[in-house]
């Protein structure tokens, strides 16, 4: 086939390093344009390639209908948290790498014709870890699932939990689980697909836990690395080790589904699971959840918090974040002045606007100060559970 060249250009402008992907797997030279039509998945050697949050979504729901929620959750840095760059200078390159404010998106939309709450996350924006942004927003859409009696979707792509927010990210596991078991107890089905990779802080935690959990094809799926997983047992791993495929072999999985009908597929599970009728109107005569009546996971952890943290007169006063600089002049004396503070800036202004029915949040501002309000926040909702719920379909409804 003769090639035509449309114009003379320089070199660099014509072959853009993004045109061409080379398959991992074939090494078969695959054109961008033409790999986007077929859902990134190689059609030589059947590769799935990861997807963005975007195309996610595009493949997934009915085309036009996702609304998204919570778009201006955003992360601060509660540590200080500097490795060779400074965690906020590191989430400021994946914004601008993105165009996301964090590595997950959550909102509603319809799948096949029927409404769903989904969240998906994107590896993309720094390996698709997990802080507390996407923590909060697995666990709203978990909440907003269950007030709505919508079924949940949550798509996993992710290295684990977000070493730069530390105890913090480690949190989220509970958070998120305590909240999928609230919507499992109100017979509200979830779906958990799980997508290259998945391994980590995700995997041990919402992850696995769905009504029907299915995998892409040959993802990475597990906790630990297998080299960590071979040296801690000291023994050769299997062929296949980690790999859908062999997870699905070994009943951890209920199915391996390829991309291309992982939309029909998901629609047909939604037709078989139906979310349980609010009986009476009400969430009183609900299941109780399974597990030991007299331990409650939040009390438990929340109690554990106040034991261990130090008390706000040796609070120290950094720990206000980079979001509350850009809008606080008083806050913003205490950043020390650094290029980087106006380059996030500038980042932070470039992203997309946020709707106006959501404000641009941060997930943790001051975590010395919130932790304990907000573990007795969780307390409350444990021990009170049955008194909070009903109020938050109204919640929903003004947001
Ligand atoms: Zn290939």
């Amino acid at each position: 086939m003769p090639i035509k060249l449309p114009s003379f250009r320089p070199r660099r402008d014509a072959y853009p390093p993004d045109l061409w992907t080379k398959c991992p797997s074939c090494e078969e030279m695959l054109f961008n344009k033409q790999l986007d039509k077929v859902q990134r998945v190689c059609p030589s050697c059947g590769h799935h390639f990861r997807l963005s949050a975007a195309a996610r979504l595009a493949l997934l729901l009915d085309h036009g209908t996702f609304v998204e929620r919570d778009a201006g959750l955003q992360s601060v840095d509660p540590l200080g948290f500097v490795d060779q760059k400074s965690y906020p200078d590191r989430l400021a390159a994946a914004q601008l790498a993105t165009g996301m404010r964090d590595a997950a998106v959550w909102g509603t939309g319809t799948l096949d014709g029927r409404p769903v709450a989904i969240c998906v996350m994107d590896f993309g924006f720094m390996g698709g870890s997990m802080g507390a942004v996407v923590g909060e927003k697995v666990t709203r859409a978990a909440e907003y699932a269950l007030a709505q009696r919508l079924p949940l979707v949550v798509v996993s792509a992710s290295g684990g939990a977000r070493m730069q927010e530390g105890t913090l990210a480690l949190m989220q596991l509970a958070k998120t689980i305590g909240a999928l078991e609230r919507l499992r107890a109100g017979g509200v089905p979830y779906l958990s697909v799980l997508s290259d990779p998945t391994t980590g802080g995700v995997f041990a935690s919402f992850a696995v836990l769905g009504d029907i959990n299915v995998a892409e094809p040959n993802a990475l799926i597990g906790f630990a690395g297998a080299r960590v997983s071979a040296g801690t047992i000291a023994q050769e791993l299997p062929a296949g080790f980690q790999r859908s495929e062999f997870l699905f072999q070994h009943g951890f999985l209920d199915r391996v589904v390829h991309r291309s009908e992982l939309r029909g597929e998901i629609a047909r599970f939604l037709g078989y699971l139906v979310p349980a009728s609010r009986r009476n109107g009400t969430f009183a005569d609900e299941p109780e959840p399974l597990g030991l009546p007299s331990f409650r996971p939040l009390s438990f952890l929340s109690n554990l918090a106040e034991r261990v943290m130090p008390s706000e007169a040796d609070a120290p006063t950094n720990g206000s974040g980079s979001h509350d600089s850009a809008h606080e002049p008083s806050a913003a004396s205490q950043v020390p002045p650094e290029s980087g503070a106006a380059r996030r800036a500038a980042v932070a202004a470039s992203l997309p606007a946020v709707p106006a029915h959501d404000t641009v949040e941060a997930a943790v501002p001051d975590p010395v100060k919130q932790e304990p309000e907000r573990a007795s926040e969780g307390t409350v909702d444990a021990d009170a559970h049955d008194a909070a719920t009903p109020e938050r379909p109204q919640d929903a409804e003004r947001g």
